[in-house]
């Protein structure tokens, strides 16, 4: 019992280790890095932020990540929505053939 409790302190401590030091060498906005496309030094946004807090350690400059979005193809997430309202249909039309 006492080697549980043990662990279960050791595990909570090392969590608020990890969320610490995590939070202490977090960039700043203004703070200057490389982009991983293009190689320019330019000042982290919130974007750049949130994607190095999400786990990302490398982030594309304003332009590149521009550029990427742009060439991604348009809506791809139109045939998940399109085969989600066929699924949903489908089942309406399976649960009144079952019923009737
Ligand atoms: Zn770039």
């Amino acid at each position: 019992m006492e080697i549980i409790g043990g662990l279960i302190v050791l595990a909570i401590g090392f969590y608020i280790l990890k969320s610490v030091s995590s939070s202490f060498s977090a960039p700043k906005v203004g703070d200057y890095f490389t982009c991983s496309s293009c190689g320019a030094k330019v000042r982290h946004s919130h974007r750049t932020i949130k994607a190095w807090k999400d786990g990302l350690r490398s982030s594309a400059c304003g332009d590149c990540y521009n550029n990427w979005q742009k060439a991604q193809p348009k809506g791809s997430g139109f045939n998940f929505g399109w085969l989600g309202c066929l699924a949903v249909v489908a089942l309406i039309a399976v649960a009144v053939i079952i019923f009737l």
